[in-house]
Formats: C-alpha cells, sequence, structure tokens
C-alpha cells in the first residue's frame, strides 16, 4: 500500500527549504525516494543542508535562489535540468511578511515585495517548470498559502492578500493544466513552530488564544505539513488538483 508514496526517481525543488517547513518537507520527500534540490537565499546554508541529508543516505543538491530574483529564478529551474534531467516537483514554500501593521500603511515598496515573493515567484517558477513537467508527462506543484489567505488578521493584511492570490493562482493553474497530467494544490497552515512565525508563538496572549479556541488547541510542526506535501506530490494523491489543504488544527473554526 505505501508503494504509492514512493518518489524514487522523482526531482522536487523545494523554495525555501534551509530551515523549517521547506527543511521538512524536502526531507520527508527525500526519505520516500526524490531527489530534491534544496534552495533558499544563501548558498552555504543550502549546501549545510544538502549534506546533512547527503549524510542519512538521502539523495540533494543545493541551490541558492532568491526567489523575488528573476534571474535566480531561471538559474534554479536550468541548473535543476542541467544536474538532474528535469523537474516532476515543485513546491514553492518561500514567502515573506517583513511588516506588521494596518493595511494603509504599508509603502508601495513592501507592498510590490510580498506580491513579488508570494504570489509572482511561484507563478513564474511554474511557468518556467512547465515546459519539463510536460516532456516527463506530469507533475505536482504545490504553494504554500496560509489560513491568512482565507481569514485577514489585523496587522497582516498585505501578507493575508497575497496568500488569498496564490490560493486563486494554484486554482486557475490546476484548471488549465490538468490536460497535462500536472496537479496543482495548495497547503494551507496555520500557526507552525519555525523562525518565521516566531513573533506570534513567543506572545503568550496569543498562545492563550490559540491554546483556549482552537479545536486542538496547540500550534503545528513543519513534520505536519510535511506529511500533506508527500501526499500531493505522489501517486497517493492522484485525484487532489486545484484543492486547498488547511492544516491548522481547526483554528478556522474557532
Ligand atoms: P522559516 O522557518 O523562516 O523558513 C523560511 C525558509 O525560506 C528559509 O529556508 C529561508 O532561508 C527561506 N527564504 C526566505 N526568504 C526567501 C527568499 N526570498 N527566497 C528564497 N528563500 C527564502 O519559515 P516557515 O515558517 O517555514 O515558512 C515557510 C512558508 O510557510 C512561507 O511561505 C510562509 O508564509 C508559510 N506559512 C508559515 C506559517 C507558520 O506559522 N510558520 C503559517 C502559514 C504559512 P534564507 O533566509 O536563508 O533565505
Amino acid at each position: 500500500m505505501m508503494t504509492k508514496f514512493n518518489l524514487k526517481g522523482k526531482v522536487a525543488i523545494i523554495t525555501g527549504s534551509s530551515k523549517g517547513i521547506g527543511e521538512a518537507i524536502a526531507r520527508l520527500l527525500a526519505e520516500n525516494g526524490a531527489t530534491v534540490v534544496i534552495s533558499s537565499r544563501k548558498q552555504e546554508a543550502c549546501d549545510a543542508v544538502a549534506e546533512k541529508f547527503k549524510a542519512d543516505g538521502l539523495s540533494a543538491v543545493a541551490i541558492a535562489c532568491h526567489v523575488g530574483n528573476p534571474d535566480d529564478r531561471t538559474a534554479l529551474v536550468e541548473k535543476t535540468i542541467e544536474k538532474l534531467g528535469g523537474i516532476d516537483i515543485l513546491v514553492n514554500n518561500a514567502g515573506t511578511n517583513p511588516v506588521f501593521g494596518p493595511v494603509e500603511e504599508a509603502t508601495d515598496e513592501i507592498f510590490d515585495h510580498i506580491m513579488n515573493v508570494n504570489v509572482k515567484a511561484p507563478w513564474d517558477l511554474a511557468n518556467k517548470s512547465l515546459e519539463s513537467m510536460k516532456k516527463r508527462g506530469g507533475g505536482s506543484i504545490i504553494n504554500i498559502s496560509s489560513v491568512e489567505g482565507e481569514l485577514p488578521e489585523e496587522g497582516l493584511g498585505i501578507y493575508s492578500t497575497s496568500k488569498a492570490a496564490l490560493s486563486m493562482l494554484t486554482k486557475s493553474q490546476a484548471k488549465e493544466w490538468g490536460k497535462f497530467g500536472i496537479r496543482v494544490n495548495a497547503i494551507s497552515p496555520g500557526l507552525i513552530k519555525t523562525k518565521f512565525s516566531a513573533a506570534l508563538w513567543t506572545n503568550q496572549q496569543i498562545m492563550q488564544q490559540i491554546e483556549s479556541s482552537s479545536p486542538l488547541g496547540r500550534m503545528g510542526n513543519p513534520e505536519e505539513i510535511a506529511y500533506i506535501a508527500l501526499l500531493l506530490s505522489s501517486e497517493a494523491g492522484s485525484f487532489i488538483t486545484g484543492s486547498i489543504l488547511v492544516a491548522d488544527g481547526g483554528f478556522l473554526l474557532s
């Protein structure tokens, strides 16, 4: 039964995989047979994760890419194809939220930066991977969205807007690319314990609110998101496309 999760022979790019949710996804896909491309802004950080994976008997290469930079995006796709022969799985995980505050106070520069990293980069990386996926007879694209894209919270308005756009991009790509055997889905995590969310989980008031009102009464960990990515990457998820899978411990119900 577990062979449906087997990714042997598959090549997976995971952006923002030097730590957090991206690293957990990369590890689980590699543990299930994929060759993974570890990618983040700093080559040394990518090298360190790839070396750690290889020491554990996993197959990994390191290619740095600031997803906000179009040349880096082109290089990530081209180098992956050159080194590994093609792309089967693309996980658009790298994301940003540099500000916390009222929507009207975000500058043009901040707005453009958030949209560039959270929406334009996933769109462009998917476009650039499309030909290779078509040649290989299909593929799986996973966009890491957020519950913030479903339910805005004060102070995170532009980030929420970008994640809502990413979820709709997911559905549009799924609709247009199903005919190529390419499935496109998003995962919307709730609060997950990583560096990115440290300002939230180190705030006692926020944690008390989550513990008292959310059904499971806790935040999640990166591995709980990785298992969903494994399902969506593999044959086990062969009929899932255009879905936004929420993993939030019930937060949206609270
Ligand atoms: P994290 O632990 O801070 O890790 C972020 C990763 O992305 C790191 O590898 C980082 O490495 C890389 N990165 C950051 N900016 C990048 C860029 N411009 N280009 C390429 N790589 C970049 O964050 P995380 O919590 O795992 O977040 C991953 C995704 O989950 C994000 O899209 C976030 O919006 C989403 N998410 C997180 C939560 C949560 O509670 N943690 C909830 C919902 C959604 P470098 O800094 O070395 O580049």
